[in-house]
This record gives structure tokens, C-alpha cells and sequence, in this order.
């Protein structure tokens, strides 16, 4: 009988531990993608990266013989059925660490378990599971640096190649078809727009990768923070969705952290270990995705979402820096980190807006939207997260820009040049913004707003 594969965030053939395990059974393997309802609650433009995604995939299965099967509904019921279909005694899948898969997993798991399944899940997303890195006392890490010293020589073990042949069974089970789901059609932006950005697929994200250890990852020591030099890897959305494994991506770079690239090789490597760490934390404390981490955070007087914050998101704050960096997620549905951590910066103090706010329209926009991610980039900028930028740290967005963009060359690509002609096309109509509208004064000044945050933190502290 076939083995099933439920593919979920892991869109690839290569290193994908679940797939592998399925092939090595010897018997045919059926592999399905459910749009469950969990996965249509996620944000508009990382459905529709899913959506690229799963197209490219399923391409690559064709090559090889194979179909991918795409099923709508709550995952238990189609795995099920699934499995009378083919007569599949056996399941794989690589895991998830949000709360909302965790729990879904886990509940699946156990009732397909009676039914007398053969169930197994494997880690096809991160370095090192959660729980295998451990505090000298057996805790968790709440703080990078022992985080990144405890696993930079770790074992990694060789990522899997793709197979190559793939045993088909007697009858493929019937597909619904992505076109007919139109998965991202609430999508406020222009398509289009994002079509022009991104780069789906496994094989084009295996050759940013080797085009990145080639030719630039030298520069980006010196330049990942240059907001004007392509300087950064852009793996982020491949690895969203599973095009490519953090185990890829580092046994790749680690032949490089001898020579002469070395630092700059580190560097990226820690970054990429962020990423784990973050992992790590929404594993071990969940609260990470839903409130603030300190919960002395909660007496802080954040507003709810509002006027300014509305203005943020349309990139029509008055700060050129800003309003550039906001454009930018609009149109390509990613942005540059310090643009991140400027935005954010300027959205929970100048604009005294709750983080959860800001991480809500990232998970909206972002087509790298990661679940543990994003939520400790918030959180670590707000000042409410572990390790986190303590609140009175807050950016000037003219300084930074200065240092960061000194020619002003991305603001003006944003908020005058081709960047802003393409926003322009991308906005929803519901906006009524016209390309010769003046641009906005600054709606509070970077003083005042400043203070203004600096004060409540004061008051914070002091009522404690
Ligand atoms: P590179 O610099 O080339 O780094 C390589 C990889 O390392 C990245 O693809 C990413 O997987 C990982 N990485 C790098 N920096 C970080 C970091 N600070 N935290 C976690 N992982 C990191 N990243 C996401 O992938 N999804 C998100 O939803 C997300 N939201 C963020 C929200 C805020 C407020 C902030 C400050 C950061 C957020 N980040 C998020 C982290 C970071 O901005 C992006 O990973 C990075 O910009 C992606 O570009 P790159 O692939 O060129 O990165």
C-alpha cells in the first residue's frame, strides 16, 4: 500500500525528511496539500506565495511522474479519507512550531493513531529541534549569544538530495485544482506587483542561494544593513515556505567559514541561526505569537490601532524613511531588516501603537511571513520580548537614514522613482491616493514623539 506525505510549509523535494522517509518504505507514495481552514487564516500575500509555490511544486512532481494531490477542508477528515481511498496505512509530515499547527498536529496525529496509522513526523524546518538545545540546567535559551556559542559547531547533518524517481500507485487519487482556489484572491494588492518581485520555486531558490555564497555573501558583513546595496541573501520567502531548509542553507555555507570570506560567512550564518532561535522561543513559550513576553508590558499605554497607524501602513507617515521602507512591503511584500526594525521602532514609540498591530500587517503583507519570526522581531524591537532592544533605544529614522541610505537613493526609488510609480499601480482604490498628492507633513515630529514614548516608559517603571 502507498505511504501519504501531507506537505505543508516544506515545498521541496530535496532534504525534505518526511518525503525521504515515505520513499525509503519502497512502496508507491501519495503526497497531498490540504487548504485547510487553519491555512486560510493565514496573511493574503504568504497564501499567495503558497500558491506560487505549490504551482512550481507540483511541476517538479510531474517531471518525475508524480502527482501532487490538493485537498480543501479540515485536514483529518481529508487524511482520512485519503487513506480509505488509497489504502495508505502509513503518514509523514514534517513539523510546525506555531500554536495553531502545534495543536492541529497534534490532535490529528493521535486520532489517526487509532485508527491504527502508522504516524511519524520529522523536523524539516530547523537546524535543531527546540528542545535539543538545552541550557547547561536544562532550560531554554532566553538570550542569543549562549544560544548562537551552543550550536555553532553543532552537527548539521548533510541535507538529503532530491529523489530520483518517485513509485507511483496503481491510480492517483483525484486533485482539486489551485487554479480553481484562487487562494490569495482577498488580496488588497495588485498581484501583479508581487509577481514582479518574488522568485518561486525550488531550483530558483537553490540558485539564489549558490549566486548569493558566490558572488556576494563577502559584501555582506560590512553592507546587510545598507538599505540602497542588494546586500542580503532574500532566502527569507524560500524558506517560509519550504522551498529550501536552514540545514540547505548551512551545510552549504559552513565549507566557506575557513578562508578568505570567513566573517562575513559567520555573520550569515548567525543571522540564519535567528531564525532558529526564534523557533526556540515560541517553542518553549508560546506567548510569544499571541502577547507581550514580559507581562509587565501590559500596563504600557499602546494604543489599539488608530489614525497614525492607519497612515503607517499606507506609507503616509511624513517621514520619507518610513513612508519608502512601508511602500517597499507593499509592492515586493518583503522588506530589508533595518527598514523592518525602523518601521517597527517608529510604529510602537514616535507612534505609540501597540506591537501587535504592526505584526498583524506584516503577517498580512509580508510574503516571508514567519510565524516565530516576526513575532520576536516585534517584540524584540517594542522592548516587550526576550533579549529584546530595551524601549529607550529608539531610532531616529534621519539618522539612520543618513548612515543607511546616505545618497538617499532608496528613499527616492520609493517615494519618487520607479518604486513609486509601481506603488502607486499596487494601491487599492479604497485608499484614494493619486500619484501628484503632496506628500504628507510628519504627523507628530520626531521630538515630540520621542518624548512623548520616553515618558510613558518612565511611568511604566515607575509604577513598578
Ligand atoms: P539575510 O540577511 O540574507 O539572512 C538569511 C536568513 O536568516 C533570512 O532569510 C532569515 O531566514 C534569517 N534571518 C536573518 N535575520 C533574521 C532575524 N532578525 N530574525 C530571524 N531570522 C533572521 N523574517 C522572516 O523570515 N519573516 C518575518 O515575518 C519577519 N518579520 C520580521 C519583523 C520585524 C519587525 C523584524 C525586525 C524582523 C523580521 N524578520 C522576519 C527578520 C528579517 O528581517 C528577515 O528575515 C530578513 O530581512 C530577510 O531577508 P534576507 O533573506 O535577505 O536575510
Amino acid at each position: 500500500p502507498p505511504a501519504l506525505v501531507w506537505l505543508r510549509r516544506d515545498l521541496r523535494l530535496a532534504d525534505n525528511p518526511a518525503l525521504d522517509d515515505a520513499l525509503r518504505r519502497g512502496g508507491p507514495v501519495v503526497a497531498v496539500w490540504i487548504l485547510d481552514p487553519q491555512t486560510e487564516a493565514l496573511g493574503a500575500a504568504h497564501r499567495w506565495r503558497l500558491e506560487a509555490s505549490l504551482a512550481r511544486l507540483a511541476e517538479g512532481m510531474e517531471a518525475l511522474g508524480a502527482r501532487l494531490i490538493l485537498r480543501r477542508g479540515e485536514a483529518l477528515p481529508v487524511l482520512r479519507a485519503l487513506a480509505a481511498e488509497t489504502g495508505a496505512r502509513a503518514i509523514r509530515w514534517n513539523r510546525l512550531y506555531d500554536q495553531t499547527a502545534r495543536h492541529r498536529d497534534a490532535a490529528v496525529k493521535s486520532a489517526l493513531r487509532e485508527d491504527g496509522l502508522d504516524v511519524r513526523s520529522f523536523n524539516g524546518a530547523l537546524l535543531h529541534e527546540p528542545w535539543e538545545v538545552e541550557t547547561k540546567t536544562g532550560g531554554f535559551y532566553k538570550v542569543y549569544t549562549p544560544f548562537w556559542r551552543a550550536i555553532a559547531e553543532r552537527v548539521v547533518h548533510e541535507p538529503i538530495p532530491a529523489p530520483s524517481r518517485w513509485p507511483a500507485p496503481d491510480a492517483w487519487p483525484v486533485s482539486e485544482r489551485l487554479a480553481d482556489w484562487a487562494m490569495a484572491a482577498d488580496m488588497r494588492r495588485g498581484a501583479p506587483a508581487l509577481a514582479a518581485h518574488a522568485r518561486p520555486g525550488e531550483a530558483e531558490a537553490q540558485d539564489r542561494l549558490a549566486e548569493f555564497l558566490e558572488d556576494r555573501v563577502e559584501h555582506y558583513a560590512a553592507d546587510r544593513d545598507r538599505l540602497d546595496r542588494d546586500a542580503t541573501s532574500r532566502l527569507s520567502d524560500a524558506l517560509a515556505v519550504g522551498e529550501l531548509s536552514a540545514r540547505q542553507i548551512w551545510t552549504a555555507a559552513r565549507p566557506r567559514r575557513q578562508g578568505a570570506k570567513a566573517k562575513p560567512v559567520e555573520k550569515f550564518m548567525q543571522e540564519l541561526a535567528w531564525r532558529d532561535f526564534a523557533y526556540h522561543l515560541l517553542h518553549h513559550s508560546p506567548r510569544l505569537e499571541t502577547g507581550n513576553w514580559r507581562e509587565e508590558w501590559d500596563g504600557f499605554p499602546w494604543r489599539d490601532d488608530n489614525a497614525d497607524a492607519q497612515a503607517w501602513t499606507r506609507g503616509l507617515t511624513g517621514e520619507p524613511l518610513i513612508d519608502a521602507a512601508m511602500r517597499e512591503l507593499w509592492v515586493t511584500g518583503t522588506m530589508h531588516n533595518r527598514a523592518r526594525m525602523l518601521v517597527a521602532s517608529y510604529l510602537t514609540k514616535h507612534l505609540m501603537t501597540h506591537w501587535r498591530v504592526g505584526e498583524a500587517w506584516f503577517r498580512d503583507t509580508l510574503i516571508d511571513w514567519d510565524p516565530a519570526s516576526n513575532a520576536l522581531g516585534w517584540q524584540w524591537v517594542a522592548g516587550s520580548g526576550p533579549d529584546a532592544s530595551p524601549f529607550f533605544r529608539i531610532f531616529n529614522p534621519e539618522t539612520q537614514a543618513e548612515k543607511f541610505d546616505p545618497d538617499g537613493a532608496y528613499r527616492r526609488h520609493w517615494l519618487k522613482g520607479a518604486g513609486a510609480e509601481a506603488f502607486h499601480d499596487a494601491i487599492p482604490r479604497a485608499w484614494g491616493l493619486s500619484p501628484g498628492d503632496r506628500r504628507p507633513a510628519p504627523r507628530i515630529s520626531l521630538k515630540a514623539g520621542r518624548e512623548r514614548a520616553l515618558t510613558a516608559y518612565a511611568d511604566l517603571r515607575a509604577a513598578r
